[in-house]
């Protein structure tokens, strides 16, 4: 803990699942953290309470992604959040964790429609949110994008989602060089499947069918994606920039 004392961050999606837990551990070493929804009320407020339990600092923010406008909302309602706060607007974390996965549509039933709005909400915004980020990231800033190891494995049912993230990994991967003047590190970390809280974690036989794919014969726990993705936002992290992190419990193995 302690590990993030006087730091900000912006998490996206992180009214449930991953994106809950990295909230939870940011906070725990010490960061203000903005808690980013599309919809869920409710449950943003429990991630925010959740951290103010442990006596950690955070506020949400309200913006639907994959829509004109999406980004500029975001940090309209980010920026004021952080002045309220802090008296400036700076951001030292960034983790890209919001998106949607293709339907589980088969490649020949996908529709332009679904394509367009795959790629809207998880390649064009966090592309537009790291671009307006960096506006406010001061030396030492730390970029996550989160991706997955579906860019590593074929599953042709999730191709379109896939491309997004394959694209996700791009950005990490292009960036790198550019920002790393700045001191900022920007990487990618890939989940394997992980228990997002939804209804097919409560089925013992879908569980027990999806266990198989690690190496250690079990579903990811949505802390351990975080753990490691807070491991990236802090100091001792800073050697690290440009890369893929297989976080899929060897999934990949
Ligand atoms: P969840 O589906 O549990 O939560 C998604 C979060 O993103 C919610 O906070 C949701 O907000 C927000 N969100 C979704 N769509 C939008 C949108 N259009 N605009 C703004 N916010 C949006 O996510 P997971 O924890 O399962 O996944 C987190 C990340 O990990 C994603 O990038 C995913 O691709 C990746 N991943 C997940 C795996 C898994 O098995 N869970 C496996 C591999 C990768 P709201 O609550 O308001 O709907």
């Amino acid at each position: 803990v302690d590990r993030l004392t006087d730091k900000t961050a912006l998490v996206t999606g992180s009214s449930r699942g991953i994106g809950r837990a990295t909230a939870v551990r940011l906070a725990r070493e010490g960061a203000l953290v903005a808690v980013h929804y599309a919809a869920n009320d409710e449950a943003a407020d429990e991630t925010v309470a959740l951290i103010e339990k442990d006596g950690g600092r955070a506020f949400k923010v309200r913006a639907e992604l994959g829509v004109p406008g999406d980004v500029h909302e975001l940090f309209l309602g980010l920026e004021r959040g952080l002045k309220e706060r802090t008296g400036d607007t700076r951001l030292d974390i960034l983790v890209n964790n919001a998106a949607v996965t293709s339907t589980g549509s088969a490649p020949e039933d996908l529709t332009p429609e679904e394509f367009d709005r795959c790629f809207a909400v998880n390649a064009k915004a966090p592309y537009f949110i790291v671009q307006r980020a960096l506006g406010l990231m001061p030396h030492g800033g730390r970029i996550v994008n989160i991706s997955t190891g579906v860019t590593r494995t074929a599953v042709p049912d999730q191709l379109a989602y896939a491309m997004t993230k394959g694209a996700v990994e791009q950005l990490t991967f292009q960036l790198a060089r550019v920002i790393a003047p700045r001191g900022i590190t920007i990487n990618s970390v890939a989940p394997g499947i992980t228990d997002n809280g939804g209804a097919i974690f409560d089925n013992a036989d879908a569980v027990a069918a999806m266990s198989q794919f690690s190496a250690f014969n079990r579903v990811g726990e949505a802390g351990d994606v975080a753990d490691v993705i807070t491991f990236l936002t802090t100091d001792e992290a800073r050697w690290i920039t440009g890369a893929f992190i297989d976080a899929t419990g060897g999934t990949l193995a």
